[in-house]
């Protein structure tokens, strides 16, 4: 079978973080590769890992190995990922540690189920190589602390995450991240992406809600 032909079947590797290997999560996936005869293996943008081309019955299979459950590959109550850069322990240029921070993220427990989709940037200095000012929940360290930006977006109709607050440390900012989401989702219609929202309702609006 050509690529061509392949089904155009996926199924994530759960577990990853922000696109971070160790060489126990290596041997795993080469396990995987090796035992379900996986056509392609694709590092995602979203800094994830896809299993790709399975047939629907290997793809079964794999899922609850995995314990994928059907449908989507993530749950509502927390962010979709979280894509984060280096950061300081492994770049020259970073200014803060994002290991933690991204982990933190991704493992917070929300007042509820979001909206839509939520995706977060997190990046370690203003080169800003995880786009965070075009995701859902941006931040970018600065000297100072954290800058934190919301209602960002790359898609259709690209929108640029307006600033909610800057000088964070990193329990502040995870606090406002927290407090962030839980406006949004209990002020958001379902379905409702960060980026309309936040141009329906305008950054004061939220500042209101969220900062002190
Ligand atoms: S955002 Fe800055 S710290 Fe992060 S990888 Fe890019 S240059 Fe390095």
């Amino acid at each position: 079978m050509n690529d061509q032909n392949l089904p155009k079947t996926f199924c994530p590797m759960p577990g990853i973080n922000a696109g971070m290997l160790t060489l126990e999560d290596l041997e795993r996936i080469t396990d995987i590769v090796r035992k379900y005869d996986v056509p392609m293996v694709k590092v995602t943008g979203a800094q994830r890992l896809y299993f790709q081309g399975l047939k629907p019955e290997r793809l079964a299979e794999l899922k609850n190995e995995l314990k994928i459950p059907d449908g989507l590959p993530h749950t509502r109550s927390r962010v979709h990922y979280v894509q984060s850069c280096p950061g300081k322990t492994w770049c020259k240029f970073g200014i803060r540690s994002t290991d933690n921070m991204s982990k933190a993220i991704a493992a917070l427990e929300l007042d509820g189920p979001l909206p839509y989709k939520v995706k977060v940037g997190i990046s370690a200095c203003r080169m800003c190589c995880c786009e965070s000012w075009m995701r859902d929940i941006g931040l970018i360290a600065e000297k100072k602390g954290w800058r934190l930006s919301f209602g960002g977006n790359a898609a259709g109709t690209p929108r640029i995450g307006d600033l909610v607050a800057d000088g964070l440390h990193d329990d502040e900012a995870l606090v406002l991240v927290k407090k962030t989401l839980n406006y949004y989702l209990t002020t958001a219609k379902y379905k409702t992406r960060s980026a309309r929202f936040m141009e329906r309702v305008g950054i004061d609006e939220l500042k209101k809600n969220v900062l002190g």
